[in-house]
């Protein structure tokens, strides 16, 4: 028999009574357990430090410090954070069960049930060595570490808050202010930086925008090269760069992993403050990315046409209209080409409504390939759609609506049965050259509609643009 199998178990007993001590120390024995006794938390919480017991059992209300927070405080320690907890009650009050439960207690015993006590002892077993969180700096007797607790648990409690509260900013940019925000006011980082899985940019809030920065921090995020970044407001220099150990946290919802978020440390930092604040972060920030993915896939989808995956009309109207106020502010020029496809009704007649759509999504494949990434390309509605061509006058418009229509002329689709449905488009194309006095959308939107209906007039597959607008006086 091993001698582990013959060691009897010893137990802390912590009453102020001292006939309940008395009392229960002689049940105890009588199960073969060596029993310790306090009289105070205080005393009980010096005595488990200096030889840490099997179990502790303690009861609830006592003068001074209680139960439950000789019980936060034991948790604290990682001498004694594993220790199992039996704490003791003459009520059966459920606020109390459940702060006991809160404060890391294994089980919650009426007084009176000794057999019960004596069954959850023999039932009682270590839990898993957790490293406590942000606490191993605790000084002082007890009472100056339960002080210490409580400050940690406040703070934790105003970042968690603080970062609940970053559920209010729709775009990764905004969010990410906010968060480089709240985390300068704690930290010292050389920088700080957050990806979200398969989404978005590597947003980094540095001390300098260094290649040597966004590598570092797309190393320890470890997220590919070529995802791009966002660099948020760079801080003034603070010395010269000393190169230290990121820290990198999983940010996860349940199960999802949702992205990582990672900080390289200043030399001034506090390694214990750190490390609360990251893991407090990582943690609320799960429910925050889960949000922001929620309201981007509504408004993506929301601005999305569902069967060509262009852009809608609404979508295109509100960028537009940004786009026409920039241009408006720098002087730039302006076109936009409206396209209806010709003899539509003929292809759904012909080939059926199915060949209709597969020559819509056709025209936006078309569309795409010949326009530039700063164009923006929308179904209008129907079997029409509209382009924008930012900072391109009509000399320039007029070759792009030529390359578009050729595009699309030459991009016949094919419906059920291998029959080759040949397609063509009419474009109006309006412009407005220089746009320092502004630009009314819907009058350009009518001038490109007019000379759309002016090639169709004339023959269809081709281009017509407006006439130029007068200058204003
Ligand atoms: P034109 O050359 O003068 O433009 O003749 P058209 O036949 O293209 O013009 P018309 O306006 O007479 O017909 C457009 C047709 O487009 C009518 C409508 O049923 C069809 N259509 C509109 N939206 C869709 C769609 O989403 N899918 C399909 N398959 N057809 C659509
Ligand atoms: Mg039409
Ligand atoms: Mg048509």
């Amino acid at each position: 028999m091993s001698s582990e199998s013959v060691r009897m178990r010893t137990v802390l007993l912590v009453d102020d009574s001292p006939a309940a001590r008395r009392a229960l120390s002689e049940h105890l024995e009588a199960n073969e357990f060596v029993v310790t006794t306090a009289a105070s938390a205080e005393d009980a919480f010096e005595l488990a430090l200096a030889t840490p017991p099997d179990i502790v059992v303690t009861d609830l209300w006592m003068p001074g410090m209680s139960g439950v927070q000789l019980c936060r405080l034991l948790r604290a320690e990682r001498s004694t954070s594993s220790i199992p907890i039996l704490l003791l009650t003459a009520s059966e009050d459920r606020r109390t069960r459940f702060w006991a439960r809160c404060a890391g207690a294994d089980a919650y015993v009426h007084k009176g049930k000794i057999h019960e006590l004596i069954e959850r002892i023999q039932q009682a077993v270590p839990r898993p060595e957790i490293a406590p969180t942000g606490m191993s700096q605790l000084r002082g007797g007890a009472n100056e570490r339960l002080a210490q607790l409580l400050d940690t648990a406040l703070f934790e409690s105003v970042i968690a808050g603080s970062l609940r509260a970053l559920t209010q900013h729709d775009s990764e940019s905004d969010l990410f202010r906010a968060l480089a925000t709240t985390a300068s006011d704690v930290l010292e980082y050389r920088w700080l930086a957050l990806v979200r899985e398969g989404r978005g940019a590597m947003c980094i809030h540095a001390n300098q925008a260094e290649p040597a920065i966004l590598a570092e921090a797309k190393e320890a995020l470890r997220c590919p090269d070529r995802t791009p970044s966002f660099l948020c407001d760079d801080r003034p220099h603070q010395g010269p760069p000393s190169q230290t150990q990121a820290v990198t946290h999983e940010i996860r919802l349940g199960d999802k992993l949702l992205g990582h978020l990672a900080m390289s440390p200043s030399r001034r930092s506090r390694p214990e403050d750190d490390r609360l604040f990251m893991e407090v972060a990582a943690r609320e920030l799960g429910a925050v990315l889960h949000t922001l993915s929620l309201v981007e896939d509504a408004r993506r989808l929301a601005a999305t046409d569902t069967l060509t995956g262009l852009m809608n009309r609404r979508a295109f109207v509100d960028s537009i209209r940004r786009e026409i106020s920039r241009c408006t502010r720098h002087s730039f020029s302006l076109s936009l080409l409206l396209l209806d496809v010709d003899h539509f009704k003929r292809v759904n007649d012909t080939h059926g409504h199915g060949a209709g759509d597969q020559v819509l999504v056709t025209v936006a494949r078309a569309l795409e390939r010949s326009t530039r990434t700063s164009d923006i390309v929308a179904r209008w509605g129907g079997e029409e759609f509209v382009v924008a061509l930012i900072q391109s006058g009509e000399a320039g418009a007029r070759i792009a609506a030529e390359r578009i229509r050729r595009a699309i002329a030459t991009a016949p689709t094919q419906a059920d049965g291998g029959v080759v449905i040949d397609i063509s488009a009419s474009i109006g194309v309006a412009s407005v050259d220089g746009l320092d006095k502004g630009c009314d959308l819907d009058d350009l939107v009518r001038r490109a509609d007019e000379a759309m209906y002016t090639a169709k007039q004339r023959g269809r597959n081709r281009v017509e643009i407006a006439p130029a607008l007068r200058p204003a006086t």
